[in-house]
């Protein structure tokens, strides 16, 4: 078996779901995070990652990416069941759609708390991690951090408000850790989702249908037609395929401090 190994956070389900996936079908042996509210998620998927592409191929860690002690023991216990780090996306995310004189100075802090802070704690642990290390063995894709930014980093939304701040700071700080990473050999990406349907999604439609006057389910269609080119909505695989598949493999040697967007035609960057 492939000694590369993965770490996503946030991956029980949705987009980060899928990036385990498609790392998992890479021969990746890959490390699924969340909180201890989807334990039961990390375990159905763990179990199927096992079945399908052997035993061994992956673990499952409950650890909250606000936390630096919870962020460290999720690398130690992904290092010591599965080898040396070779990958970590940091992808856990929260959303809150609000107009922003309703947004309060707590939500501003819960919202940077998980959306930055955790991006900071993955990416920081993850690169000492990498150089400890030492030089990435040969015939392996290379160390590769990489980070959930969405459209709204280069685009805000209205009703976005904090989430858009807190996606823009994850796509700056892409840029510089990519910078002062290059010389240890570790790509900093980030990726860009449009209007990918999951979980979070549900939320924002049934918000924004509360706030605009639309039935459940109308706004997702609504916004994903009137704004994205191809015309549909995003499922998380249009993610999984070019963050787990591409960012992640030797052909993505020269990329690093890109936010990629993946949204189907809505923000032309
Ligand atoms: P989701 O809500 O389905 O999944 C996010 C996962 O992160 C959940 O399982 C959640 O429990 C986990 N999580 C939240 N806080 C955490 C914490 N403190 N520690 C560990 N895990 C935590 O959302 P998704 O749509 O799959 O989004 C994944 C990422 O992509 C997020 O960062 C999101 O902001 C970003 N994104 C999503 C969209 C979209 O349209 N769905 C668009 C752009 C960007």
């Amino acid at each position: 078996m492939s000694k590369r190994t993965a770490i996503v956070t946030g991956s029980s389900r949705g987009i980060g779901e899928a990036i385990v996936r498609r790392l998992a079908q890479e021969e990746y042996r890959v490390t699924v995070n969340d909180v201890a509210a989807n334990q039961a998620g990390i375990e159905k998927l763990v179990n199927e990652l096992n079945e399908k592409h052997g035993q061994g191929t992956a673990i499952g860690v409950v650890a909250d990416v606000t936390s630096s002690e919870q962020v460290q023991s999720l690398i130690q216990q992904s290092v010591e069941k599965l080898g040396d780090l070779t990958v970590f996306v940091a992808n856990a995310g929260i959303a809150q759609v609000a107009p922003v004189l309703e947004i309060s100075d707590e939500d501003v802090q819960k919202m940077f708390n998980v959306n930055f802070m955790g991006v900071w704690l993955s990416y920081t642990h993850a690169a000492r991690q990498m150089i400890k290390q030492g030089p990435v063995p040969e015939g392996s894709s290379g160390y590769k951090i990489l980070g959930a930014a969405s459209i709204v980093a280069f685009k805000p939304f209205p009703l976005l408000a904090h989430y858009s701040a807190s996606k823009w700071a994850v796509r700056g700080l892409t840029q510089v850790f990519a910078m002062e990473m290059a010389k240890h050999k570790i790509n900093v990406n980030a990726y860009a989702p449009g209007i990918v349907g999951t979980a979070m999604w549900d939320l924002i439609d049934e918000k924004l249908g509360e706030t605009e006057g639309r039935a459940k389910g109308e706004s997702v269609k609504k916004y994903s037609s009137e704004l994205t080119a191809l015309e549909r909505v995003s499922v998380p695989d249009d993610v999984g395929g070019p963050v787990g598949g591409f960012l992640c493999s030797k052909d993505a040697e020269f990329i690093t401090g890109q936010t990629i967007v993946i949204d189907g035609g809505i923000v032309f960057t």
